[in-house]
């Protein structure tokens, strides 16, 4: 179980999370849910260790990780698959994904790391059909999906999605959230960073919810779809 006992975290003198608490257990999808701005981000920037905490604690299987390096919380399996892509346009598809087994010893063995990008791309035929191009050459949509390969290739358990479906058309978008469904199946827990927050709910089992750096609100993603305030809010109509 991934857990956030009371974080804190901010940017220089601005605080941002203050003493947030969250948990995403074996299996589970949660959805982070807020408005631009919130602090959702800031949230799963501090669990894959970008960004330092100030305060509370950060334990994956009971044990703490909040002093490990980005590369040691990927090693214990987290994987964080950022906002914005943050795809190398320049370089390959598959130079993309090799980068993301930085933090594996499989790194240094060729047939192993063409087995995991074989592995890593299984949702994901189109990028299996163009491996060689540069990656700058995908549309949007492939760009997510190739993030959240790159993502796979370090053999996480846990995924940290920023805001996935962020700039896509809605078609794609939907393909994303069904992606995160498959993904579940496949044994991942997920935690899932959105402002798109009706479909995050339809697709997650618990969720939360964060304004101005406090969760404000936790529950059943079914709950909080029902909650009037929440719909008021994030929601709108239809
Ligand atoms: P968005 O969807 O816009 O990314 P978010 O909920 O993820 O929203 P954050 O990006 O975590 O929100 O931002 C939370 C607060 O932290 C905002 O007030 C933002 O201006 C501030 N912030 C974010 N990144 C930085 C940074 N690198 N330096 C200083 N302040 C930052």
């Amino acid at each position: 179980m991934l857990e956030l006992h009371g974080i804190s975290a901010g940017y220089g003198r601005n605080a941002v999370l203050r003493e947030c608490s969250l948990k995403v257990q074996p299996g589970e999808v949660v959805a982070l849910i807020g408005a631009n701005g919130a602090g959702k981000s800031t949230l799963v920037n501090t669990v894959s260790g970008l960004l330092p905490c100030r305060g509370g604690s950060i334990l994956l299987d009971g044990e703490r990780i909040d002093g490990l390096s980005p590369r040691g919380r990927v090693r214990r399996g987290i994987a964080h698959v950022p906002e914005g892509r943050q795809i190398f346009g320049g370089l390959s598809v598959k130079d993309n994904l090799i980068l993301g087994a930085y933090a594996s010893e499989e790194m240094r063995d060729a047939a192993a790391l063409q087995e995991r990008i074989a592995k890593s791309c299984h949702f994901f035929p189109t990028l299996q059909d163009r491996m060689g191009e540069a990656a700058g050459n995908l549309s949007g949509g492939q760009q997510q999906m190739l993030a959240i390969a790159r993502g796979l290739m370090g053999r996480p358990r846990y995924l940290l999605l920023d805001e996935p479906s962020l700039g896509l058309a809605p078609l794609l978008v939907s393909e994303i959230f069904r992606l995160v469904t498959q993904l579940r199946h496949a044994g991942l827990s997920i935690l899932l960073s959105e402002q798109n927050a009706r479909q995050s709910l339809k697709v997650s089992d618990r969720a939360y919810v964060i304004e101005m750096g406090c969760i404000v609100l936790q529950g059943s993603s079914q709950e909080i779809l029902a909650t009037e305030e929440i719909a008021e809010k994030y929601l709108g109509g239809g």
